[in-house]
């Protein structure tokens, strides 16, 4: 199974994926996870994007691509996977589709978690999890950029019939509920 885990900063899709991870037996991709181990340890990718994360803005589309079609190569990744924060604009999410059906394969679920956008902004200022994007000023910018650039990859899958809505408000189990109901 190949789903991908959808909706703005603040809605919960690392969490969530972690917990759909473990029961459905899958692999997940972050790709902002992957960003920050990166700057993390100072590579030369790391390098290049860090002042990107910082700003909230987003890493460019061809080096996202590269580094999520790398990855997906992997044996690991054969059964199906999660990804979190990939694709995030309509290009990424035109690649990866090609790329699927390169392999004679395709896109499963498209789920995405709807919070209010208030919600949003308590839940990132309070997670406190120290990450340098997490000012009130970069949240903001953050969210505006989901608005722009990521929510048309939404339409993108819509027209493929994908798209299934999942309340994100609710204690982290009724949500995860919500989402297997969603996958089964
Ligand atoms: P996230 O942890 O998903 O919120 O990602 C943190 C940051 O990493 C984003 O604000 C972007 O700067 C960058 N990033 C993560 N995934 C992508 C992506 N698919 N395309 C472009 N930038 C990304």
């Amino acid at each position: 199974m190949k789903l991908i885990l959808f909706g703005p900063p603040g809605a919960g899709k690392g969490t969530q994926a972690v917990k759909l991870q473990e029961e459905l037996h899958l692999p997940h991709i972050s790709t902002g996870d992957i960003f920050r181990y990166h700057i993390k340890h100072e590579t030369d990718l790391g390098k290049k994007v860090k002042a990107i994360l910082a700003s909230g803005e987003l890493v460019s589309d061809d080096v996202v691509v590269e580094l999520v079609v790398n990855e997906l190569g992997q044996e690991k990744y054969k059964n199906g996977y999660i990804l979190d924060g990939f694709p995030r604009t309509v290009p990424q999410a035109e690649a990866l589709d090609a790329y699927l059906s390169e392999h004679g394969t395709s896109v499963d679920h498209f789920l995405i978690l709807t919070v209010p956008e208030e919600e949003l902004i308590k839940r990132i200022l309070s997670r406190g999890q120290g990450r340098e994007d997490d000012t009130e000023e970069m949240v903001k910018n953050r969210l505006n950029v989901y608005h722009e650039e990521t929510k048309p990859v939404m339409d993108h899958y819509q027209k493929q019939g994908l798209v299934k809505e999942i309340d994100g408000v609710g204690t982290i189990d009724e949500i995860f509920g919500r989402l297997l109901d969603a996958v089964r």
